[in-house]
C-alpha cells in the first residue's frame, strides 16, 4: 500500500506574477474555523467584504464582489455579463492577457475585433478611437497591467475616447489592484475585475468585480440569458444583496482571507501602499540597471509590481530560475508567449513590494549572474538599491 507523506510546501519567496507572498494575518485568517454561507456573521461579513472593495476599488458602485473563481473567472464574468450574440467587442492586445480576452470574448459568442501592440507597449487614445470610429464596439476590452511584459496602460484617455463613442469599457486589473491606482469611478470604468494572489497578498481563489451603472442598465435590459450559469451576475447579485438567495457555496474561508488582505491594505492606507510599491520597485529596477539588464516594457509606463527584464546574452533562463529556486528559496517567473526563454519576470506585489525581497534578490542574482560568466562589479546591485532606500529616508527626515 501506497504511504502519502505529510503535506509539507517549502517556504519560498514568492517573486513571480503570482501568487505573491501571503502577509501572515491573511494565512492565519484561512484557518479560522468555517461557518454556514448563510450564518449572520457571514453575512455580515460579505457585507463588509463589499464595502472594503469598494474602498479599494475607489467606486461606489452597488454590484460590486467577488466571484468565486480566480482572475480568469473575473475575467469571464465580466465579458459573459455585457456581450450577447453577434455584439462588436474589441480587445486591445499587447500581451497574454489581451489575447486570452478576446478567446473569452469569442467563447462568448462575441464578434471580436483586435487591435494589437508590440508587447511592452501600451495604446495611445487616439489608436482606440480609430479602431472605436471604424467598428462600433458595444465593448472595448484593455489590460491595465500587462503581466506578461510589464506595461502599464494608461486608462483615463482611452476610457473618455470610448465613452465619446457610445461604447463601454471593461478593464483587467489583475495585477494592478492594491498596488497603483485603479479609480474606477474617476476614470470612469464600466467593468472592472482583479484576482486576488497579486497585489491582494492573498491566496488565488476569489476575482473581485465591479460593475458601474452603464453595465448595470445594460445586463438589465439584455435579450438572451448569460451564456454562464454560474457568472451570472444578476443572480450573484441577488446572493450578494439583501435578498440572499441561494446561488453557489462561497468559499468561505477565502473569504476571510479576502477580509484580512483587503483590512491591511486599508489600515496601511492606499496611499502608502501605492508608494510603497513604488520604492521598491525602484530600489531593484536600480540594481537590475546595474547589473545590466534591460526592462521589457516601454519607458515611462513600466509596471511597479512587476518587473520584467531581458535574460541577458550567454546567461541561460532556466538554470538561473532553478538556482534561484532551489539555492535562495525565490520564485520568479519565466517569459511568457513570445518573451519565453528570453525574459525574467519579477513581482513585488502586495506584501512581496518590501525591502527583504529586493535585497535578498538582488544578492542571489549577483551570485549566480557571477557564475553563469556576467560581467558586472560585485556588489552593485545591492549597493545600487541600498542607495535608493537611503535617500527615500533621508527624504522622509526631512
Ligand atoms: C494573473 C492574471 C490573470 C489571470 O488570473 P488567474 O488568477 O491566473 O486566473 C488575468 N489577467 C492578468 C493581467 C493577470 O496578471
Amino acid at each position: 500500500m501506497t504511504t502519502f507523506g505529510e503535506l509539507a510546501p517549502p517556504v519560498r519567496v514568492l517573486m513571480g506574477p503570482g501568487p505573491s507572498d501571503i502577509h501572515p494575518r491573511v494565512l492565519r485568517a484561512l484557518a479560522c474555523n468555517t461557518i454556514g454561507h448563510l450564518d449572520p456573521h457571514y453575512l455580515e461579513l460579505m457585507n463588509q467584504l463589499q464595502q472594503m472593495l469598494r474602498q479599494v476599488f475607489q467606486t461606489r458602485n452597488q454590484l460590486t464582489f467577488a466571484v468565486s473563481g480566480t482572475g480568469s473567472a473575473g475575467m469571464e464574468c465580466a465579458v459573459v455579463n455585457l456581450v450577447e450574440p453577434d455584439d462588436v467587442m474589441l480587445v486591445c492586445v499587447n500581451g497574454v492577457f489581451g489575447s486570452r480576452m478576446a478567446d473569452v470574448a469569442a467563447r462568448a459568442g462575441a464578434r471580436v475585433v483586435t487591435i494589437q501592440r508590440p508587447w511592452g507597449e501600451v495604446f495611445t487614445p487616439e489608436e482606440v478611437e480609430q479602431a472605436v470610429k471604424t467598428h462600433r464596439p458595444k465593448l472595448v476590452g484593455i489590460v491595465m497591467a500587462e503581466t506578461s511584459t510589464g506595461a502599464s496602460q494608461p486608462l483615463e484617455e482611452v476610457a473618455e475616447v470610448v465613452h465619446r463613442h457610445g461604447g463601454m469599457i471593461l478593464v483587467d486589473a489583475v495585477t494592478s489592484l492594491g498596488g497603483m491606482p485603479v479609480l474606477v469611478d474617476q476614470w470612469g470604468l464600466d467593468v472592472v475585475y482583479s484576482g486576488s494572489q497579486k497585489c491582494l497578498s492573498c491566496p488565488p481563489g476569489l476575482a473581485p468585480i465591479t460593475f458601474g451603472p452603464r453595465a448595470v442598465e445594460v445586463i438589465q435590459n439584455r435579450k438572451t440569458k448569460v451564456q454562464s450559469w454560474y457568472l451570472d451576475a444578476t443572480m450573484l447579485s441577488q446572493y450578494w444583496g439583501d435578498e440572499r438567495v441561494y446561488h453557489h457555496t462561497a468559499p468561505i474561508n477565502m473569504t476571510y482571507a479576502l477580509y484580512e488582505a483587503l483590512r491591511l491594505i486599508l489600515e496601511e492606507g492606499l496611499e502608502n501602499v501605492f508608494a510603497r510599491h513604488l520604492l521598491n520597485h525602484h530600489a531593484l529596477r536600480a540594481g537590475l540597471e546595474a547589473l545590466g539588464l534591460e526592462f521589457t516594457a516601454q519607458e515611462g509606463h513600466r509596471l511597479p509590481m512587476l518587473n520584467a527584464v531581458r535574460v541577458p546574452e550567454g546567461v541561460d533562463d532556466a538554470t538561473v530560475r532553478k538556482e534561484l529556486l532551489e539555492r535562495f528559496g525565490i520564485e520568479i517567473g519565466g517569459g511568457l508567449g513570445q518573451f519565453k526563454g528570453r525574459a525574467w519576470r519579477i513581482g513585488l506585489m502586495g506584501y512581496g513590494a518590501r525591502p527583504q525581497n529586493v535585497l535578498l534578490l538582488l544578492g542571489a542574482l549577483e551570485q549566480l549572474l557571477a557564475e553563469q560568466g556576467h560581467r558586472f562589479r560585485p556588489g552593485t546591485a545591492v549597493a545600487t538599491a541600498n542607495e535608493v532606500y537611503q535617500q527615500q529616508q533621508a527624504v522622509s527626515a526631512s
